[in-house]
């Protein structure tokens, strides 16, 4: 056939409407604009700051030399699975079976990925607690499942209201997606509200996917499990990872801790789309991971004196601003400069060259909201705070 009769191909109409019809990412829109801004400091980044720590660079150097580059088991390498259930069970007294019910991931991003699809079917509704990590509702979607969002509130400091999660069941509802400590509050659940959820989970037989990103770095108290609670360990889905306790974003490494029919179904989905999560990193946090606990530590006790500092300032600014309890993020109400989250961060980075996410990204109930990361220097942090108040005043006059 000759090119001139080809007939243009209408290549819009073969994609997939489903991917087409997702909004993109309210960060990443933005973040375009902050990373051609010379000099802008960034409180924007969900990362670590801190460098990987040494000894587990070294041992991923040491594996390569090895020749330890090859796949692993689909699972994971054993060794390692048996390490995190033992660190699950030593944390939080829930026993997991290495061999059956641990998946090491692509980080908590597949974890939940796989999660997600291991239980939806078109049209399935997963509950989703607003204001939340931006890709909860997009994962859902993608599947064809409908998230179903519960509004948590700053006066209510973004507790969980267990009326208003009980009107959000349905017969549709596959599943409940928690994350405690918060992305974005820095708020955590506590057991009495775990327990209510629990219930409800048991008497409207739904599951829970427990995401526990930010599980050691809570500043106060102890962080408890959903998955520790009578009769959830059979309906939790638990989710951790590396990228924010050992700062390393990016290896690429999680795991993903369910009973076995639920693990079952997550590794078909492993299997056939990522053979194994990568060999260097599980060989390096292999060597490391039982004394790595000094490491976490010290990255906590920094990340604690920025947090009280950077609240005190929000807070002398007239912004106020609860108290994170975990995680590096700081969520301050920024209604009192009469803008609107997105209109804020805008007007913040072109007048003084300060990156922080508007908290519309999180949810349609954090219009008045910015999210600032203390995942970053004290001095940059100063040095924003300072850049913000200036910014604070002229937009007051
Ligand atoms: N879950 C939450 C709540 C997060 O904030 C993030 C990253 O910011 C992730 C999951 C993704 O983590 P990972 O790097 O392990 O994929």
């Amino acid at each position: 056939m000759k090119l001139s009769v080809i007939k243009k191909l209408d290549t819009e109409s073969l994609l997939s409407r489903t991917v087409r019809e997702l909004p993109p990412s309210g960060i990443r829109e933005f973040f375009d604009i902050v990373y051609s801004t010379p000099d802008c400091i960034s409180l924007g980044v969900g990362e670590p700051d801190f460098i990987t720590p040494w000894r587990i660079s070294d041992a991923a150097i040491y594996s390569i030399k090895d020749g330890c580059t090859h796949y692993t088991p689909n699972r994971g390498l054993l060794e390692l699975r048996e390490i995190i259930a033992k660190q699950i069970s030593n944390a939080h007294g829930v026993v997991y079976d290495p061999e059956t019910e641990v998946i090491i991931t692509m980080g908590v991003s597949q974890g939940l990925d796989l999660a997600l699809r291991s239980i939806i079917n078109a049209g399935d509704e997963v509950i989703i607690i607003e204001p939340c990590y931006v890709s909860y509702a997009a994962n859902v979607k993608l599947l064809n499942g409908v998230p179903v969002v519960v509004a948590t509130h700053f006066d209510n400091k973004f507790e969980i209201e267990i009326e208003t999660l009980i009107k959000s069941i349905t017969t549709k509802t596959k599943a409940i997606l928690l994350n405690y400590p918060s992305n974005p509050t820095g708020r955590t659940i506590n057991r009495e509200t775990l327990s209510a959820i629990a219930r409800l989970a048991i008497e409207r037989n739904f599951i829970v996917i427990s995401d526990e990103i930010y599980s050691a770095l809570v500043y106060e108290g102890e962080h408890t499990s959903i998955a520790s609670l009578p009769g959830m360990k059979e309906r939790t889905i638990y989710l951790n990872g590396f990228s924010k306790s050992l700062a390393m974003t990016g290896w690429r490494l999680g795991y993903a801790a369910a009973p076995r029919n639920i693990s079952d179904l997550m590794l078909k989905i492993h299997q056939y789309t990522a053979l194994c999560a990568p060999s260097i990193a599980q060989y390096a946090v292999l060597d490391v991971l039982e004394n790595s606990q000094g490491d976490i530590d010290r990255m906590k006790s920094e990340y604690l004196n920025r947090r009280n500092y950077i609240v005190n300032r929000f807070i002398e600014m007239g912004y106020p601003c609860q108290m994170p309890q975990g995680a590096f993020y700081v969520f301050p109400d920024i209604s009192s400069s009469g803008l609107h989250s997105k209109d804020f961060a805008l007007k913040l980075l072109k007048s003084e060259r300060v990156a922080v996410v508007p908290g519309s990204a999180f949810g349609s109930t954090s219009e008045n909201h910015i999210r600032c990361s203390f995942a970053t220097s004290i001095e940059n942090i100063k040095e924003a705070m300072r850049r913000i108040e200036h910014f604070s005043k002229k937009a007051r006059k």
